[in-house]
């Protein structure tokens, strides 16, 4: 993983916003999965994280979270919070890429025998998702799953077993952030997989656990409100996401207030 998107010669320069701290990247779809075919074409690890408002809240607390997001390679904005967000804040996102449709996407565009790792989500699911995406998509093979667990004390098993299914293109892990992340990038230095994303509760979406948002959904940006309806138990983590927009209003508040204060200063 390079220590910066800006200063990896495999990456073409993305600009960067900030909210409420918090780095991501201003990408669309077409951007995303070019830059992962330089990634793969490279050689050299990576690491993509797929922000969303929960993230933004995790950074909030976690340092080392937040300086994690700061310097992987690859941050697209998952989420209409985010978008939401950054109007608010004057800045501008111009698409959203969402974790669980870029597995698809990428899979869709995975041609010439890529290999895929799967690691992570409940016992069997990994195992179905390579039957599905198998099945799905003509050129891809799938170098290994398995669920696994994301302690360290578990991190020299779980690389012995990607170490052993090599070549591997692409690790996709599936233990929620902001284990996922912290794992890949623990583990990366070891494994130096080309592409490695954590990608949460797709798996579930994948292998028919999680009910799938319909299109109409997706297009109207209400993942977040299916989820809330089909999985309610997340009301309380959705909790993060009224919080969010709190702060983000009172950035935008601060920000306009001081922008006064300059203007008046300046009379
Ligand atoms: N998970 C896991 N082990 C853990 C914690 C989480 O395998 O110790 C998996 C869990 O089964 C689920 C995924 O991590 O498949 C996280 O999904 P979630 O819906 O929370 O992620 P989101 O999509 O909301 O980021």
């Amino acid at each position: 993983m390079s220590n910066q998107t800006d200063t990896d010669s495999t990456a073409s320069p993305v600009r960067r916003i900030a909210i409420l701290g918090a780095r991501v990247d201003d990408v669309t779809w077409d951007e995303t999965l070019s830059q992962v075919d330089r990634f793969i074409k490279s050689g050299q690890p990576h690491q993509i994280m797929t922000p969303n408002p929960e993230f933004i809240m995790i950074a909030q607390r976690d340092a080392a979270f937040r300086t994690l997001l700061d310097r992987v390679d690859l941050a697209p904005a998952d989420g209409i919070g985010l978008k939401w967000a950054a109007r608010v804040l004057g800045e501008r996102l111009r698409e959203l890429v969402p974790g669980s449709e870029l597995v698809e996407r990428l899979g869709d565009a995975a041609a010439g025998g890529q290999r895929w790792f799967l690691l992570g989500a409940a016992e069997g699911v990994a195992a179905a998702v390579g039957v599905e995406l198998r099945r799905r998509y003509g050129g891809l093979q799938i170098a290994g799953v398995w669920s696994g667990a994301p302690g360290p004390e578990h991190d020299d098993e779980l690389c012995a077993r990607i170490e052993a299914a090599k070549p591997v293109d692409v690790l996709l892990v599936a233990y929620g952030a902001p284990q996922q992340d912290l794992w890949i990038a623990r583990n990366q230095p070891r494994l130096r997989i080309p592409v490695a994303i954590g990608v949460g509760g797709t798996f579930n979406f994948i292998a028919g656990r999680s009910r799938r948002p319909p299109r109409i959904v997706k297009r109207l940006n209400l993942i977040w409100l299916f989820r809330l309806i089909t999985e309610p138990w997340r009301w309380r983590r959705q909790l993060a996401l009224v919080r969010f927009a709190g702060l983000v209003l009172r950035e935008a508040a601060v920000r306009s207030v001081s922008a006064q204060n300059t203007g008046t200063r300046s009379m």
